[in-house]
């Protein structure tokens, strides 16, 4: 399973993909996240790609790429992977292609996550992550059980730096601009599947996977022949 997920900041991907992942069994991979850890560590890019983070910016497509080609080599990639967060860019996604053209792979699926803006603000607002598994909550929507401790892992739950109400209004206006398009890039060749965000975590999950099950029905018959 070969996946991409798409949708305003907010809009529930990063949700989704850790839904995926648990239930098939492959790796959910944020490249948001890689990239922070990247910044709270200083290694690398990490410097370079703080200012583009607090700023709401994207950080420059041949990092991004860099990034992405990089955690797709790695052995628990072999069976699937999830990616959330990239391509944002119409140059990202061809690159993927491409790349991934060349070991006769492909994205299967895109899935459009759609929701307003104005959700997507409250969202962001009250958005909590895991210091230490990324695990994501909500504080009203996806409560943790014990007050500021991640239930999967015991870790604490912090706000990240770029979910402010600012930096947010930025980031919709660069997905307008630059990650939108993406959209039409796979809704031209039949791979972009569009669900209905604004509804409860377990229902947007059982679109998604609808969708999911389809792809491994054909597989199995694909497999069979
Ligand atoms: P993205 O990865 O697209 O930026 P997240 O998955 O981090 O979005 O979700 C943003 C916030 O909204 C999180 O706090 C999450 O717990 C919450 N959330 C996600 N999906 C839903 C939903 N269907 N209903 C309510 N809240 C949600
Ligand atoms: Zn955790």
């Amino acid at each position: 399973m070969r996946l991409v997920l798409l949708g305003l900041p907010g809009a529930g991907k990063g949700t989704q993909g850790e839904l995926i992942a648990r239930k098939y069994g492959i790796p959910h991979i944020s490249t948001g996240a890689i990239i922070r850890e990247a910044v709270a560590t200083g290694i690398g890019y990490g410097k370079e790609a703080d200012a583009y983070l607090t700023k709401g910016n994207l950080i420059p497509d041949d990092v991004a790429i860099e990034i992405v080609y990089d955690r797709l080599n790695k052995p628990d990639c072999r069976r699937g992977w999830i990616l959330d967060g990239f391509p944002r860019t119409v140059h990202q996604a061809q690159a993927l292609d491409k790349k991934l053209a060349q070991d006769g792979s492909d994205v299967q699926m895109a899935f459009e996550i759609r929701i307003t803006k104005k959700s997507a603000i409250e969202r962001i607002a009250k958005r909590r992550m895991c210091r230490d598994c990324g695990a994501i909550y909500h504080l009203e929507f996806h409560r943790a059980k014990g007050k500021g401790v991640c239930d999967l892992c015991g870790g604490e739950l912090f706000r990240r730096d770029d979910d402010t109400e600012e930096t947010a209004r930025r980031r919709f206006y660069v997905y307008m601009q630059q990650t939108h398009p993406v959209m039409h890039y796979y809704a031209q060749d039949g791979r972009l599947y569009s669900v209905d965000g604004i509804r409860a975590i377990g229902d947007v999950f059982v679109d998604v996977d609808h969708h999911l099950q389809r792809l491994v029905a054909e597989q199995n018959v694909g497999e069979a022949q």
